[in-house]
């Protein structure tokens, strides 16, 4: 059966693209070897962290910085679309709020205690923004794996802020009786905050740090599906605003946006298959007529009339190098732009720095459609999206979930527009 359009990848990027699609009644096609990075990133949307120092408005500075970087991914959109982008994914996440614009970032603790900007972040997360000074307090079950309340508030006690206003921070460990339970990954915790029992308990141990405090912040294991409720309802039974701070992986908030969008991707009528890598593709001249994917133990055909590659980067195997150093996109060979040559260092011996590597990705024109070295469309019906574009240094940046985001929106709304 042919769809309107088939989309590569169930990270951020392709998700987005596909709902969007779905809803203007395509027929659509998700297929994918997995889930992205959804379970490992804090699920927060950081548009434009840094350039190179802190940003405090995306928007302000989107402008200079798209000037400045013609290669990046961001370039060729204008503020009206990401906004737009935005307000979509705030109205498509039903079981929490996103809160937060572009015209600002907050402030958010890190689990080492460091700062991070994030322009748009689950309501859960929001009373951590430290922005105008704070008076925290971080608290932690001591069972739960690579969370270290003292680390976290030794870091953030005493930051003094751009503005001269001051962050204090103390720690608080629980030390909740889980019965011999030896899974204490943030998964198991979250369910455990699910449990009525365990948040009364939860509760009583925690109030008594509330005084003083402008907030208290817990690893995000606040609940899965239940996630509004538990945080509300320890925010009121504590009397002190709570928020979230990220865990490493597997990330709650994470999957809970999957969750969401999952959900909506449903019940837009469109198809996700997991399972299965998409392996290569047919084609007819200029077109895309199909693309091949592994799974079931054999080669299977999906045709489409139009082909969104949204397969992530290196770490998601969109992009693949081999011990030679040669650069392949792994669905459609499609060139790799940005791959630095042969003798010229691939990677900086500071993790920190910028990386000549870190911008490889496949070049677009401002529709989000591959293009060649000299700018020329690839495919008359291929679109691509996400952390597989060239040109930008998300790491740096703090760019990556805004760059899925609004890409994935600009391709749908290309191929919606090409569609009419
Ligand atoms: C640990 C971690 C922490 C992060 N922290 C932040 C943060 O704090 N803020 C932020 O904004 N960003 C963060 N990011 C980055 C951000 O999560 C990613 O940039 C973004 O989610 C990428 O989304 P994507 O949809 O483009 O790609 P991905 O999420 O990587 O999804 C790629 C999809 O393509 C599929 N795929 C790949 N190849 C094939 C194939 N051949 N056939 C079929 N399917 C294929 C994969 O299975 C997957 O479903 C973090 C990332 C990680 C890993």
């Amino acid at each position: 059966v042919k769809s309107d359009s088939i989309v590569i990848g169930a990270g951020l990027a392709g998700l987005v693209t596909a709902i969007r699609l779905a809803e203007e009644g395509q027929k659509v096609l998700v297929l994918a070897t997995g889930v992205g990075s959804t379970h490992l990133a804090p699920g927060t949307i950081d548009v434009l962290g840094y350039w190179p120092e802190r940003v405090d408005s995306p928007a302000e500075v989107l402008p200079d910085f798209t000037a400045a970087h013609p290669e990046h991914p961001y370039a060729g959109m204008n503020l009206p679309l990401m906004s737009a982008a935005v307000e979509w994914l705030k109205s498509h996440v039903r079981a929490f709020d996103y809160v937060g614009s572009l015209d600002r970032n907050l402030l958010l603790p890190t689990a080492v205690g460091a700062l991070k900007p994030s322009a748009i972040v689950s309501e859960t997360m929001a009373a951590g923004d430290v922005t105008g000074g704070a008076q925290l307090v971080v608290a932690g079950p001591v069972q739960l794996k690579d969370f270290y309340p003292a680390y976290a508030a030794d870091n953030l006690d005493g930051t003094s802020l751009d503005d001269g206003c001051i962050v204090t921070a103390r720690a608080v460990e629980l030390q909740p009786d889980v019965g011999g339970d030896s899974d204490v990954t943030p998964l198991s915790w979250a369910r455990r905050f699910e449990d009525p029992e365990f948040r009364k308990l939860a509760i009583e141990e925690l109030t008594p740090h509330g005084h003083g405090a402008s907030a208290i912040g817990l690893p995000a294991v606040l609940g899965l599906a239940e996630a509004r409720m538990v945080w509300q309802e320890l925010q009121d039974g504590i009397g002190c605003p709570v928020f979230e701070i990220p865990t490493l992986p597997p990330s709650v908030p994470g999957m809970r946006l999957f969750g969401a969008l999952k959900g909506a991707l449903q019940k837009a009528g469109a198809t996700l298959v997991l399972g299965g890598r998409v392996i290569g593709a047919e084609r007819s001249g200029a077109r895309i007529t199909g693309v091949i994917s592994d799974s079931a133990g054999r080669p299977k055909l999906h045709e489409g009339s139009t082909f969104v590659l949204a397969t992530g980067g290196f770490s998601s195997g969109g992009l693949e190098m081999d011990s030679h150093g040669h650069v392949r996109e792994s669905v459609f060979g499609l060139p790799v732009a940005g791959v630095p040559g042969p003798e010229e260092p691939r990677f900086d011996s500071d993790y920190w720095k910028s990386h000549p590597m870190g911008g490889a990705g496949i070049a677009v024109n401002g529709r989000g459609m591959p293009v060649d070295g000299g700018g020329e469309v690839l495919f008359d019906n291929l679109y691509a999206a996400g952390a597989t574009l060239a040109g930008a240094e998300p790491w740096l940046e703090k760019s990556g979930d805004g760059i899925s985001l609004t890409t994935g929106i600009r391709a749908a709304e290309a191929i919606l527009e090409e569609a009419a």
